[in-house]
């Protein structure tokens, strides 16, 4: 049948050729053979195609179907002049209706001369040959897919040609001989097929794959699972695949696996999509905040815990998942302890769904407590032997420690990729400058040094190079935040540098003051960290603190964040849920009843809560938005003062994640005035970026205005889709979009209304103090307002490096608090 297929394929090939040489003829016929092996090679290895209501043996027929037709019609259309037969998706129209006329309109007009017409029976024949196939295509696809007759033609067509769906072939720019093309096309499949196969194998030499059957069996058995395995045993990536695999997807359920980190989610989902064969967004996908790839037919989904959380609010019963994974549970995020009380609760009323904990640490005794005594599955790591080298006295910068560290290993030590811990985005730039001069003056008398970076803002492109292979006589050197410590497993690490640090976010409930700061990390994690050097050999941690230190100075294990953390956001989630009792709430470790309280006090300031605790309208509304709750209260605040447009367009700059503007070395002033430009009328960062936005969108969103302005258009690009999705909710909350016409006014009033706190005022040594607690702040030297300093101002956030700085500042009239949060300031 195959054969057939193909041949009739090629036969339609030929008829346009037969008016050509018989040079043309040759190549044919070795093209004729090309696609011959080809087909075989698919035919040898099983090419998964991963509809769930196909059978095995339909799958590869149907995945093989569209690659023959893809590489024949990919084939023609290299030869312009025969274009005519093999631009068969012409003869469809944008409905994908099949026009014969179109088709036998070519057809006749080629054959009018009667010696060709002689041989049209031939043709024609082939021709419905070719026809019937393409029919059957279309009605297969209709039918696996199910689309409906209205949508059907459009979706058939869609499959049978989508250009992602399908092998990507190697284009090459250079014109080549046919043969060449061929013989490339036959490169670009065999590399394919092999990486499939590699894949395939890899996934086989995971630790977990020993353990699969045992492990589906006892997820058969028991509801609740906690399952544990050392960092990169396959947890993440094959569990899902496991479950998919054994029928959990079935009946239109989907598996959710949830993860701390946004770029954890991310990059997992692409490992994952790439390993079943199919595209990210289609049966596996990932959804983060402001950011959704997903589609129908996703059934494996990757989300960030936080995601998870809010699609309780949507579906308080989970009901469109058979399985639900936290996975990272060792990591104890507010939102991975939140949901530990939600989905304790759902198992119980929902016998159908399943539930797995996993962890990368072995101290699973809690969890398997905390769900009732749930039964531990532990996949039996490898880890090698470590050595552990501790600096011989306190480093006073680590930075330069580490610096020196990584080039003496890169000269000294025998090959094998290095592992550099670091607290954030800055100083891993930081790092990675001052590597690449060092390699500038040093290049002659070094091999090459591949420098990776992974941090959540890195732009996606460049997040999966920590995951290409070192090229030949090179070593790579990752500079990553704390994801690198268990979410993402890099392999070919022999040698990791830890300065013992990490940010964190701590708490202080007696001043309401949240902020992130630089702290040693535990014990816990240190060990965690020097695992990564010894997956796949023995490994070697160069620890840049002694080891008194860690001795005495580390905890033994972090602080899980709900106990450092400000919870406004958390208890306005579970109030929005119809959790009213939030002390009798399930938690693993309670937050201090402190900081429940004051989240309820900032929470009544806000107007989100009334006197009796229960949510108010405001409440609801601002529980729509996945934003800090002051955040929220901006926006539902700018209903009164007639801004909304405005103020959601600063919300979405806010929260687009990275720098706005940028400040070239060789460009300093330029960048600098560039950017005051913006902030007309100095009356704060706000609506400076208020400023930067509508400019960039009067520019009609161009890439070359931010060049010229020195704004980095990718953050621009993200508050677009941010502010895309703001918009959306407002019209949820019934909100409407309006204009404030140019009052400045308004628009800091509603900022106030939900910053009111984070008040500050002037004092004559020209720093501030915010708050109730009048603690000491300066403006953040990146602040437009840190030339202007007006007496009051509200600001953003406040953020701890070598001195406390608030960050976006806009100035206030102290009058205007009494009248926004009378309970607040009288
Ligand atoms: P665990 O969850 O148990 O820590 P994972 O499932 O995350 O383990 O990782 C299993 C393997 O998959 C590791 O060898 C890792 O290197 C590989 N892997 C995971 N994500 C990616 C990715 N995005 N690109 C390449 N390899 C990956
Ligand atoms: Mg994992």
């Amino acid at each position: 049948e195959l054969a057939r297929r193909s041949e009739a394929l090629l036969n339609t090939r030929h008829i346009s050729e037969l008016r050509d040489s018989s040079k043309y003829a040759y190549r044919q016929k070795r093209a004729e053979k090309k696609v011959l092996e080809l087909r075989d090679k698919i035919l040898d290895h099983e090419y998964l195609f991963h509809g769930d209501e196909l059978t095995p043996a339909e799958q590869r027929d149907h995945r093989l179907d569209k690659e023959i037709y893809r590489l024949v019609k990919d084939h023609a259309k290299k030869d312009d002049d025969a274009g005519d037969y093999y631009r068969i998706p012409e003869a469809y129209d944008a409905a994908g209706n099949v026009h014969q006329e179109k088709r036998f309109a070519v057809a006749t007009q080629r054959y009018d001369d009667p010696d060709k017409a002689a041989r049209d029976g031939n043709k024609r024949s082939n021709f419905s040959e070719q026809e019937d196939w393409e029919e059957q295509q279309i009605r297969k696809s209709r039918l696996h897919f199910g689309s409906n007759d209205a949508g059907l033609a459009g979706d058939g067509y869609e499959l049978l040609f989508d250009d992602d769906d399908a092998v990507e072939f190697v284009k090459s720019a250079v014109q080549m001989d046919e043969g060449d093309q061929m013989d490339e096309l036959a490169e670009a499949i065999d590399a394919k097929v092999t990486l499939k196969r590699e894949l395939q194998d890899e996934r086989k030499n995971l630790p977990v794959y020993k353990f699969k059957d045992d492990l589906l069996k006892a997820i058969e058995e028991y509801q609740v699972l906690i399952i544990v395995g050392e960092t990169g045993s396959g947890k993440t990536t094959q569990i899902p695949q496991y479950l998919h695999e054994a029928g959990y997807t079935a009946k239109g359920k989907k598996i959710a696996c949830t993860q701390p980190r946004r770029v954890a989610a991310m990059s997992v989902a692409a490992r994952v999509a790439q390993e079943m064969g199919v595209k990210l967004g289609h049966e596996v996908g990932y959804s983060i905040r402001f950011e959704d790839c997903t589609s129908e037919r996703t059934v494996i989904k990757y989300m960030t815990d936080g995601m998870l959380l809010r699609e309780f609010l949507g579906e308080p019963d989970l009901a469109s998942y058979s399985v639900v994974i936290v996975d990272e549970a060792h990591e104890r995020t507010l939102s991975t302890d939140i949901l530990f009380g939600l989905v304790k609760d759902i198992v119980r009323f929902r016998p159908d769904v399943k539930l797995l904990i996993s962890s990368a640490t072995l101290n699973a005794v809690k969890f398997s407590d905390f769900f009732d005594g749930a039964p531990i599955f532990k996949i039996p790591g490898r880890r090698y032997k470590v050595d552990i080298y501790y600096s011989v006295a306190p480093e006073a910068d680590y930075i330069k420690a580490a610096v020196v560290t990584i080039l003496k290993l890169h000269l000294r030590e025998p090959a094998g990729d290095i592992l550099l811990f670091l607290t954030g985005q800055e100083e891993i730039e930081t790092v990675e400058e001052i590597l690449k001069e060092r390699m500038r003056t040093l290049a002659s008398k070094m091999a090459e040094l591949v420098i990776c970076p992974i941090y959540a803002n890195l732009p996606t492109e460049l997040q999966s190079k920590i995951f290409e292979p070192t090229p030949e006589g090179a070593r790579k050197v990752v500079l990553a935040t704390n994801i690198a410590e268990t979410s993402l497993t890099i392999d070919g690490i022999k040698y990791v540098i830890d300065p013992g640090f990490c940010k964190i976010k701590s708490y202080n409930p007696r001043t309401g003051m949240e902020s992130l700061l630089r702290a040693p990390i535990s014990k816990a994690s240190a060990d965690q960290r020097a695992g990564r050097s010894g997956r796949t050999g023995p490994g070697k941690c160069y620890r840049l603190f002694t080891e008194y230190n860690f001795r005495n100075d580390l905890d033994d294990d972090t602080v899980p964040e709900i106990q450092r953390s400000n919870l406004a956001n958390v208890v306005l989630r579970l109030k929005a849920l119809g959790i009213n009792d939030l002390v009798n709430f399930d938690f693993m470790d309670p937050p201090a009843s402190e900081s429940l309280l004051k989240a309820l006090e900032e929470l009544f300031a806000l107007g989100a809560l009334n006197g009796r605790g229960e949510l108010t309208k405001t409440g609801r509304r601002m529980a729509e938005f996945p934003l800090d709750p002051m955040l929220s209260k901006a926006i539902v605040a700018s209903e009164k003062y007639k801004c909304s447009e405005e103020v959601v367009t600063i919300a979405a700059m806010l929260s687009a994640g990275n720098a706005v503007f940028y400040r070239p070395k060789d460009k300093q002033v330029h960048a600098d005035t560039a950017r005051q430009a913006f902030n007309v009328g100095n009356v704060g960062d706000h609506v400076a970026l208020l400023n930067v936005y509508n400019a960039w969108k009067e520019s009609n969103y161009s890439p070359q205005w931010c060049r010229e302005n020195f704004v980095h258009s990718r953050t621009m690009k993200r508050a677009r889709d941010v502010r895309d999705q703001l918009e959306a909710l407002l019209e949820r909350v019934e909100i409407e979009p309006c204009s404030s016409a140019g009052d400045l006014t308004a628009i800091r009033k509603a900022i106030t209304a939900g910053y009111f706190r984070n008040a500050a005022r002037l004092q004559k040594d020209g720093s501030y103090r915010a708050g109730k607690c009048q603690q000491k702040v300066l403006v953040h030297p990146n602040s437009g307002m840190v030339q202007v300093l007006p007496p009051w101002v509200v600001y953003h956030e406040l953020v701890q490096t070598s001195k406390e700085y608030i960050r976006q500042v806009t100035e206030l009239k102290p009058e205007w608090l009494v009248e926004i949060a009378p309970h607040y300031y009288q």
